[in-house]
């Protein structure tokens, strides 16, 4: 990769400023990369120590859904779109629609969302300005609504390729601890029982945690101990940053591999890991199931062709496994190196040229 083509993956191809006075709306939206189709990622609604921060922020998960969308293998680039909560009073249906107008005026280009702090209510206020908007309240029988038992079947199935990768077995019999038993946590509890694992849980609601007792027999521990327990997979689903220095340095599973985003507290923990022997499944790989059914309800896609993508992500997870493999890599260089590939070949940017 020569130093001109390496910078198109950092530098981002446009960087909006939002600003509206009236509306107190403060932000940024980041289209990192347009190669592969309109940049689609949601959009945070968060309280920012300062504007730079929030560009960091925009600027880090941008280029982070570029290259979850291009392992997906969605026709969609890599876009992220983060407002500063205001600190004073503001009508927040006000704001949202002239967010709404901000991602109208980039006229298809960037494709928002809801993300961390927004609802489907704020995505409504932005649909009444613009109709490149997604996370819209469901049409009963179409793809939309709530991701997460996309993004715990696309995690399932990826922990089982890992699983026999690392360890040449099915999850029969194989003891999985849980962390977070939110919307993916629990879906994902539903089919590892299923499929004959042991259940080992952490959860801070314990009405939540008693009730994966009784479904699934499960045990259930502290958020501290979990990390530690005697478990053959360790599976992150409730917030980023779950595995640090010390974490990698307790866990006793063999393989990580969950539907939380940002595991790693820092890219120094993916070869943590992999010198401990642990596997780690790239989280913007294997949580790819909610992406992919937003992306269905932007393009009108059907439920069979949202599964058909979902199903996918195996074949993903064994395609980055052997790449890690051949290459001496830990597998998330690989599944990098794979999504900068991919964007490359889509060949010069299609969509934001102008
Ligand atoms: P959620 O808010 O429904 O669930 C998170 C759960 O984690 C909650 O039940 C919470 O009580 C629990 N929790 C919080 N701190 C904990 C701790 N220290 N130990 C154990 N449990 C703890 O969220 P979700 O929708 O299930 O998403 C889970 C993760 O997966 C998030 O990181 C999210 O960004 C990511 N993700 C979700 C989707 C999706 O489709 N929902 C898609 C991609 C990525």
């Amino acid at each position: 990769m020569t130093l001109e083509t390496a910078k198109d993956y950092v530098l981002p191809e446009r960087v909006v400023r939002l600003h509206d006075e009236e509306t107190a709306l403060a932000g940024f939206i980041v289209l990192h990369s347009t190669r592969l189709g309109p940049a689609a990622g949601g959009c945070r609604f968060w309280s920012y120590p300062s504007l730079e921060l929030a560009s960091a922020d925009a600027l880090r998960l941008a280029r982070g859904m570029s290259y979850k969308n291009a392992l997906a293998g969605l026709p969609f680039g890599g876009g992220k779109a983060v407002i500063d909560a205001p600190t004073g009073t503001y009508d927040r249906s006000a704001l949202f629609r002239a967010f709404g107008r901000a991602v109208e005026a980039l006229d298809g280009l960037y494709v928002t969302a809801e993300d961390v702090g927004t609802t489907v209510e704020d995505m409504a206020q932005v649909s009444s300005q613009t109709t490149h908007v997604a996370g819209l309240a469901q049409v009963p029988g179409q793809p939309g609504g709530d991701p997460s038992p996309w993004t715990a079947l696309g995690v399932f199935s990826a922990m089982q390729v890992a699983v026999a990768h690392r360890l040449g077995t099915s999850l029969d019999g194989l003891t999985v601890a849980v962390q977070g038993l939110g919307h993916v946590g629990f879906a994902l509890c539903e089919r590892l029982h299923e499929a004959g694992a042991r259940l080992l849980v952490a959860e801070p609601r314990s009405d939540v945690a008693a009730r994966a007792v009784v479904a699934f027999d499960a045990q259930v521990m502290t958020p501290a101990a979990l990390v530690g327990a005697r478990a053959d997979v360790f599976a992150p689903c409730a917030l980023g940053g779950a595995i640090t220095a010390r974490t990698a340095d307790a866990l006793q599973a063999k393989v990580v591999c969950g539907a939380a985003n940002n595991q790693l507290e820092t890219d120094m923990q993916a070869r943590q890991l992999a010198d401990r022997g642990i596997l780690y499944a790239p989280d913007y790989l294997v949580n790819a199931g909610g992406i992919i059914n937003v992306a269905a309800e932007y393009s009108g896609w059907d439920t069979a062709e949202v599964d058909a993508r979902v199903g996918q992500i195996a074949d993903r997870m064994r395609e980055v496994l052997d790449l890690a493999d051949t290459q001496g890599t830990t597998p998330v260089e690989a599944a990098d190196a794979l999504a900068a590939r991919i964007i490359a070949k889509a060949g010069r940017r299609t969509v934001a040229a102008a």
